[in-house]
């Protein structure tokens, strides 16, 4: 059973409206077994509305369309919906004199505007909505179905849920659809391709990549007879490609990178303090988003200028003045400097150059040195990221905390 999505609206198309009605809609098909094959959006345009309708049943056995069914001049759903079905369109007794009820004693809704309402399709079943004027409505055209329901979001939504569900579960040939996303930091998009290789993906599992600023998310997606079904194969591909990728993958349930080293630094009951340069507290920020952390996290400092980094942290001024505030050596002496003040197992420290200006041959824009200082010794790497300064800023705290996850997989804590 193969579904279709058509949203109408001018303001979809011109970039104006996110269209997130058919993103509700897929993923809520999605889950009760409806995989869908093809979203279209058109602007308010009767023969584009009626033109991608029937490109969408020729290959499509259920149609989705939202938008256009209000009483203005713009709402032509129904109008375009018919002529594409070869219907013609009557005034619904029954939904009239609801709305007529609805509107008593409202001197804007003028007669012909809830005329407009109540006009539907010829053998149209009409789909209550609970929280607004436009009803939905279901057609059946030479065996193909399509519902239609109002833009509004919460409008098609309550529509979706209180009819709609329980019509499709009637349904037979359902395919389960189930997915799962396997976040990675440190790879690129190519480099993890290329070591998925020719890995073989379970039955009906697809596999999509999704780069972010603090790495690249895998989508895996199965669709099986049964949810079982596709959760196994699920399992069983998601086991795979963590299998392939190691410690790359931080998280195979989608997890947050900070949520993965909060829970690891809880668990190993390993305190942690931070010294932030260029990331400006973005990893403070980070940190203290996850629920709990108060149990291992002291403190963060933002160290911004020589001055503080010497004054807070004790950073000694020859260091600075010797390699610069961007380099090995200050980083480290953050990072042991902000792990003693405050009498923690780890410390953590950032300090490089987010850009845009600021960069030499020697300290490029985006080069940043991170430190992670313990008992007996400390780590220092060093980076290029790309990007602009926010995107700077948001890959080196991504690094910073992965390599506190780094030192907690081998040590324990
Ligand atoms: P109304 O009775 O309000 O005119 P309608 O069914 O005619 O409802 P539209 O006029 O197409 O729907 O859209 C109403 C509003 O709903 C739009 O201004 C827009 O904000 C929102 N909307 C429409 N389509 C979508 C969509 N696909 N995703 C998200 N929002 C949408
Ligand atoms: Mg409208």
């Amino acid at each position: 059973m193969t579904v279709g999505i058509l949203t109408v609206g001018d303001e979809i198309v011109g970039g104006h409206v996110a269209d997130t009605n058919s993103t509700y809609l897929t993923r809520q098909l999605g889950e009760i077994g409806f995989g869908v094959r093809r979203t279209v959006t058109v602007g308010d345009d009767g023969r584009h509305i009626a033109d991608a309708l029937a490109s969408l049943l020729a290959d499509c056995d259920l149609v989705f369309i939202t938008g256009g069914l209000g009483p203005t001049d713009d709402d032509i759903t129904k109008e375009a919906v018919a002529s594409a079905a070869g219907l013609s369109l009557r005034v619904d007794d029954g939904l009239l004199r609801r709305l007529e009820a609805r509107y008593a004693g409202d001197p804007r809704a003028r007669p012909e505007i809830i005329r407009r309402l109540a006009t539907v399709p010829e053998g149209a079943r009409l789909l209550e909505n609970p929280v607004g004027a436009a009803a939905g409505m279901v057609l059946v055209c030479e065996a193909k179905r399509i519902y239609v329901l109002p833009g509004v979001p919460a409008e098609m939504e309550a529509i979706f849920e209180t009819c709609i569900v329980a019509d499709l579960e009637s349904l037979p040939m359902r395919d389960f659809a189930r997915s799962r996303v396997l976040r990675t930091t440190g790879l690129r998009e190519s480099e993890i391709d290329r070591r998925i290789g020719a890995t073989p993906l379970g039955r009906g599992v697809r596999l999509g990549y999704l780069p972010t600023l603090t790495g690249v998310d895998l989508r895996l997606t199965a669709v099986g007879a049964s949810g079982n079904e596709a959760t196994a194969a699920l399992n069983e591909t998601a086991a795979k490609i963590a299998g392939v990728l190691g410690d790359f993958v931080h998280s195979d349930r989608g997890a947050d990178l900070e949520a993965v080293v909060a829970g690891m630094l809880i668990e190993a009951k390993t305190t942690l303090a931070v010294a932030e340069s260029c990331t400006g507290g973005l990893i403070g920020h980070l940190l203290t988003e996850v629920p709990g952390i108060s149990a291992c996290l002291d403190r963060c400092v933002v160290a911004y200028s020589n001055k503080a980094k010497m004054e807070v942290l004790s950073v000694g001024r020859d260091l600075l003045d010797r390699h610069g505030a961007v380099s090995p050596e200050v980083a480290e002496a953050m990072a042991c400097g902000v792990r003693e003040l405050a009498g923690t197992d780890l410390g953590l420290s950032t300090t490089g150059i987010a850009g845009p200006g600021g960069g030499s041959a020697e300290k490029p824009v985006g080069l940043v040195y991170t430190a992670v200082a313990y008992a007996g010794g400390c780590t220092v790497d060093r980076s290029v990221f790309r990007g602009t300064r926010h995107a700077v800023k948001i890959r080196a705290a991504t690094h910073a905390l992965d390599m506190v996850r780094y030192r907690l997989l081998r040590t324990g804590g």
